[in-house]
């Protein structure tokens, strides 16, 4: 149990920063997710869409 609080609490964290978009330099045009790193393709989508943030 304190092994999935952990993982719990580590998940609020990332959606967090996910939210809040810190760190992210990169977005996807296609599926607007956001990247931390430059990829030729996107990760989530497969477009090549990936351009970095302004
Ligand atoms: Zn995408």
């Amino acid at each position: 149990m304190g092994l999935f609080s952990k993982a719990g609490k580590t998940f609020e964290e990332a959606k967090q920063s996910y939210m809040s978009g810190k760190g992210a330099t990169y977005v996807c045009r296609a599926c607007e997710e956001r990247m931390t790193e430059e990829h030729d393709y996107c990760p989530h989508c497969g477009e090549d869409a990936v351009e970095e943030l302004e």
